[in-house]
């Protein structure tokens, strides 16, 4: 078996082992997340270690002990600095949550490789893309990886009595079951999200079609400000866990 691998990753924290070695988390399509050591990574004359940056994206040669299950870097060669996102708080935090979904879906367990590519990809357009569309590009992550985890977004049909939904109804959302369902099965007596038409539609459109096109898609303001906070509580829900982001970042997110 061969122990040398080269492997794609993006650098999501380090932390410091002992005094001189850097602990890096990683996400890699090929092997999910991943704690990896550069042995000497914070000596002043090491050229891996200042390499090795959180929200870079490159190529890495690594080295996988079977015996201490340690992975070890051997070099590492960054493609992408995201400077943009970095010089910009509203794009870092949006990007620091991505990540952080990241690591709490274990990297898409099963799905590393759709996981992995969509945050790339996300990364990608977040550096590019103006402001105005940063709460686009995380409603567009958020939909994207909740579906990835396991959510369910079906609009055309109520998730309950699967009576297929008219164009201009409203639906509602159940946390109970995680599914929209329609008016008559809502309990209404319950605090229910409401789905209205116009998310309905902005939700089938987005996931119908690819990120880039998706993310030109028009939607206004309160609507989407709107849908950002729902996908925030069902992503939650389906991570079972909360994200810490949303709260160091809650004046850049929410
Ligand atoms: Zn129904």
């Amino acid at each position: 078996m061969n122990r040398n691998l080269k492997i794609d990753g993006i650098v999501i924290r380090n932390y410091r082992i002992h005094d001189y070695h850097k602990g890096s988390v990683v996400f890699s399509p090929q092997k999910g997340i991943i704690n990896t050591i550069s042995y000497g990574g914070y000596k002043g004359k090491s050229k891996l270690g200042p390499a090795v940056q959180p929200l870079t994206r490159g190529h890495f040669d690594i080295y996988a002990d079977p015996l201490s299950r340690s992975i070890k870097i051997i070099d590492y060669t960054p493609e992408e600095f995201y400077d943009s996102i970095k010089n910009n708080l509203k794009k870092y935090y949006t990007a620091l949550c991505w990540l952080e979904i990241a690591v709490k879906a274990h990297g898409g367990g099963e799905g590393a490789l759709e996981l992995y590519q969509l945050l790339s990809s996300s990364l990608d357009l977040l550096e590019k893309c103006p402001s105005e569309l940063d709460d686009r590009m995380m409603v567009q992550y958020l939909l994207r990886s909740t579906v990835l985890i396991g959510g369910n977004f079906i609009s055309d049909e109520c998730g309950f009595c699967s009576r297929s939904m008219i164009d201009n109804e409203t639906m509602f959302y159940n946390h109970h079951h995680s599914c929209f369902i329609c008016t008559d099965c809502a309990d209404l007596n319950n605090s229910m999200i409401k789905i209205v038409p116009g998310i309905r539609k902005y939700i089938d459109y987005s996931l119908k079609n690819e990120i880039g096109l998706s993310l030109k898609a028009g939607i206004e303001n309160n609507l989407l400000k709107y849908l950002k906070s729902i996908l925030y509580s069902i992503i939650q829900e389906y991570l079972e866990d909360s994200l810490s982001t949303l709260r160091t970042g809650k004046e850049y997110l929410g």
